[in-house]
């Protein structure tokens, strides 16, 4: 059964606002209420995607004990399930596969069940055991250009669901006769629109290009048209980075005829209002009537974007709307100079609105920043990779506290040892989706200097284009198409490998043998990077709709520190160096967790909004319910009340919530505590 999830209206109204909001002086210009106002349209969810079948469980926003835990994607419950295992259900949610990636092996979790039923599983006989482990020699094929087929009839898809206003990016062209100009973001799971004829896209997770083909370009463009071999009749309609659409035209086959790739950092005209465009846009700094465009990264996975919109209309009026796509705030676009006038410190503009990615919009969502979890995991790799080097293979020393003394061996190396080279140190698996988690690998890479294969099992012949479209200098350099890596170095080696390999010892150790790697490779370290680790003591709840002194004094304490982490106590601490009878070896084979978001922290989001001058902030996620709505409507008057204290415009109060001592700490907050 799939219940279709209702719509509920966004709206930033003022009214709980209590007294305390009176003494702010520094009112953000208003706009008039038909532009910037949401109305609720009661339209449905784009079914192909969020077709899970409805919880009566709460969010996890109103979670109020440690049992109580729901998936802060598809809001199921996930409460029966172990720690491990709810990591994975929160991941598979982040990033929904839609295309073939591996047969599926049956679910032990019944709330997944509505996940794997989407995917295609290709009918086969029943795969040898051994060899859907086994990588497969690859000989480089040289590929000229992209072939597209032009189809010869298209059939009409049968969705007749209209665009959520969530997804319509709203423009005023002059104010009357109103006229107005619409773009949509995210939006390719909906029936053709009558007027919107430019779509972006933020990034490639199906969860947004959901619901694009072949045939959805063609059914836009050429409507009741058939004449597909006129070059003149194609026009851009979807807009993305130059990676987003290179992994459009390899996986779906949509041609570049249609896609308008945007450089980065770039300002593009994309619409004038008083004439025609050529070719979809131009580069352009021009303060002309029309609407543009610039593309920021957004620091969520290769090829991913925000997108800064500045429409002026014909009466000069601007208008200034940041779509976050999926984002993950860093030091980076904290500090973008494209981002840099609409800073509170500047104070000089402000952003109309922002649709903010909200998935881990609550205090217990706090992880430390990614460059330093891949950082941690570099120098460690490093420290142990040295103290073996140096022989300080004491009792004490890191490497035997946490894999033993002995050179690991297996029985038959005695009778190889004067044939076999001298064994690599580390075999490191990296665990990956389509798209997402390479900085792990990368900075790992730089670090010991060493290649990254990328493994070609489970379907995953794509794998490898896909990484060669991200156009990664140092990436590129270190690929090798060798699983063994140089011959002539006892360096470790990095495999990008499916995130099931790295999920259990079983099939860690089931990768590694039935490669031969224990043949070149010491021992085996499995990393999971994962998108959200459940911490029990970490989880509460928020039950408030009005502003306390304790959410601020909360927000404050969070702000001012960044989490640590480290890799005695966050990483190596996960495995106890004990063997257990008729188990895979744990000293030859390790699997570690990581933290390792795409999505912003709470923290972060509340740098963002609280250091940028925002009129409006729209959640984008957990939009589903009212009581997250609700919830995430109570952090964002938080935060604009916090950004209102760094103003100086809300001074010592009698108000129990706003001391004299906690202003003082809010005003002392830079970007250099970030
Ligand atoms: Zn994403
Ligand atoms: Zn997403």
């Amino acid at each position: 059964m799939s219940l279709p999830l209702k719509k509920q209206p966004v709206l930033l109204t003022g009214k709980k606002q209590r007294s305390i909001f009176e003494f702010s002086q520094n009112k953000i210009k208003s706009l008039p209420s038909e532009i910037i106002e949401i109305h609720s349209d009661g339209n449905e969810e784009c079914e192909t995607i969020k077709d899970e079948e409805s919880s009566a469980g709460e969010s996890f926003l109103g979670c109020t004990t440690v049992e109580d835990v729901s998936c802060p994607i598809c809001q199921l419950s996930i409460s029966h399930l172990t720690i491990r295992d709810r990591t994975d259900h929160v991941d598979t949610c982040l990033v929904r596969v839609s295309f073939v990636e591996e047969p599926l092996k049956p679910e032990k979790s019944p709330t997944i069940k509505s996940e794997t039923k989407k995917r295609k599983v290709i009918p086969s006989q029943p795969p040898d055991e051994k060899s859907k482990y086994i990588n497969k020699e690859i000989k480089p094929v040289e590929k000229s250009g992209v072939e597209i087929a032009i189809p010869k009839a298209i059939t009409k898809s049968k969705t007749k669901r209209p665009i959520p206003s969530l997804k319509t990016m709203t423009f005023p062209i002059q104010e009357s006769p109103r006229l107005i100009y619409q773009v949509s973001v995210d939006a390719f799971c909906y029936e053709p629109h009558e007027t919107i004829s430019q779509y972006f896209l933020s990034h490639f997770h199906s969860d947004h290009y959901g619901g694009i083909s072949k045939k959805w370009a063609y059914e836009r463009v050429f409507k009741e048209d058939i004449d597909f071999e006129n070059e003149s009749k194609y026009r851009k309609i979807i807009y993305c980075s130059v990676i987003t659409g290179k992994l459009l035209t390899l996986h779906f086959s949509i041609d570049p005829k249609f896609i308008r790739p945007l450089e980065i950092d770039t300002r593009y005209k994309i619409k004038s209002y008083t004439k025609e465009i050529e070719d979809g846009g131009y580069e352009s700094n021009s303060e002309t009537p029309g609407l543009y465009v610039t593309s920021i990264t957004a620091n969520h996975c290769p090829g991913s974007v925000i997108f800064l919109f500045e429409s002026i209309g014909l009466d000069n009026k601007r208008v200034r709307v940041l779509h976050c796509g999926d984002f993950r705030v860093n030091f980076e676009i904290l500090n973008h100079s494209l981002l840099k006038k609409f800073t509170s410190d500047c104070g000089e503009y402000s952003l109309d609105k922002v649709y903010l990615d909200t998935t881990y919009m609550s205090p217990s969502y706090n992880f430390p920043k990614q460059e330093l979890v891949c950082d941690t995991v570099a120098t460690m790799f490093q420290d142990l990779i040295r103290e073996e080097d140096e022989e300080a293979k004491t009792k004490a020393s890191l490497f035997s506290t946490w894999f033993g003394t002995g050179t690991q061996s297996r029985i038959t190396d005695f009778w190889k040892q004067q044939t076999t080279r001298k064994k690599k140190k580390f075999l490191i698996l990296v665990g990956t989706y389509v798209i997402g988690k390479e900085k792990l690998a990368i900075t790992i890479s730089k670090r010991l200097n060493c290649q990254i294969y990328v493994s070609n099992i489970g379907s995953r012949n794509k794998k490898l284009d896909t990484l060669k479209t991200y156009n990664d200098t140092y990436l590129n350099s270190v690929l090798t198409t060798n699983d063994l890596g140089d011959e002539d170095s006892d360096k470790s080696i990095i495999h990008l490998v499916p995130m099931n390999i790295v999920s259990s010892a079983q099939e860690l150790s089931n990768y590694f043998n039935h490669n031969k790697y224990f043949d070149n490779f010491e021992r085996c370290v499995g990393l999971r990077p994962t998108g959200w680790s459940f911490n029990p003591g970490q989880q509460r709840g928020i039950k408030e709709t009005e502003i306390s002194r304790n959410q601020v004094q909360e927000l404050e304490q969070i702000m001012e520190k960044p989490p640590s982490f480290n890799y005695l106590s966050n990483i190596l601490s996960q495995v106890t160096n004990t063997q257990s009878k008729g188990k895979p070896d744990k000293a030859l084979y390790r699997i570690y967790s990581l933290p390792y978001s795409e999505h912003s922290s709470f923290r972060e989001l509340a740098y963002f909004v609280i250091f940028f001058n925002i009129h409006q902030v729209i959640p984008t996620v957990n939009c589903e319910n009212e009581r997250s709505i609700k919830a995430m409507n109570n952090i964002i008057e938080i935060w604009e009340f916090v950004r209102r204290i760094r103003a100086n415009s809300i001074k010592s109060t009698d108000d129990d919530y706003a001391e004299q001592e906690l202003i003082e700490k809010i005003q002392k907050l830079s970007l250099d505590s970030f």
